[in-house]
């Protein structure tokens, strides 16, 4: 099953999508992950990724296609894959569909109200690199694996309003999707569960 999982900034891909990859057993892809561990290891594509990522702004299309392109070649993903945060525009996802081709594109709909609550209060683990949240944490830990979490440097309120503006999911991309019939919305809850029952629900149709 070739996945995609589509939302604003916060609405629980990161989540949800490590869900899906378990209960599936099919890698996450997640492009923002992806770019964290080069940033945090200092790579050359950290470094070149790091000023549009510090800003909120999305990397060149140059060095995010290549990335995605390298590691959908591998052979995990031949099973399939869900993938987290590629494509987020036109360019990106007509790029992709030069190489692939999805079989479901899930969107998780949420208003900008919870979304801005949600993002002041998430955390990351440094461990299992899951996202999380403060509400969630046991003594203060990552309430999944223990590891110790941090808040995301684009996670601060000035760079957050900057993501939802610049990273809005665009109605051209919707609509390339739709177009292929493959395109599916459901409306996120506050409980992670049940929002994945709702995702499992269009995977399965
Ligand atoms: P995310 O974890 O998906 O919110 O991504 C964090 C950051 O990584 C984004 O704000 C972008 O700077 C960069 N990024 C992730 N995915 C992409 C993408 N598909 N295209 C360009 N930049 C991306």
């Amino acid at each position: 099953m070739k996945l995609l999982l589509l939302g604003p900034v916060g609405c629980g891909k990161g989540t949800q999508a490590a869900i899906i990859s378990k209960n599936y057993n099919i890698p996450h892809i997640s492009t923002g992950e992806i770019f964290r561990w080069n940033v945090q290891n200092n790579t050359e594509l950290g470094q070149l990724a790091k000023p549009y990522m510090e800003k909120g702004e999305l990397v060149p299309e140059n060095l995010t296609f290549k990335l995605v392109s390298d590691r959908l070649s591998k052979e995990d993903c031949k099973n399939g894959f869900i993938l987290d945060g590629y494509p987020r525009n036109l360019e990106q996802a007509k790029a992709l569909d030069q190489i692939v081709q999805l079989d479901k594109v899930i969107m998780i709909h949420i208003t900008e109200e919870i979304i801005l609550e949600r993002l002041g209060t998430r955390r990351m683990c440094s461990q299992c690199k899951q996202p999380t949240n403060i509400k969630w944490l046991v003594d203060g830990k990552c309430e999944k694996c223990g590891g110790e979490v941090y808040t995301r440097e684009d996670d601060k309120p000035e760079v957050i309003k900057n993501r939802l503006e610049k990273q809005a999911v665009s109605k051209e991309l919707i609509e390339f999707f739709e177009n292929k019939g493959i395109f599916y919305t459901i409306e996120s809850t506050n409980e992670v569960e049940k929002t994945y029952a709702r995702i499992d629900e269009v995977i399965k149709k």
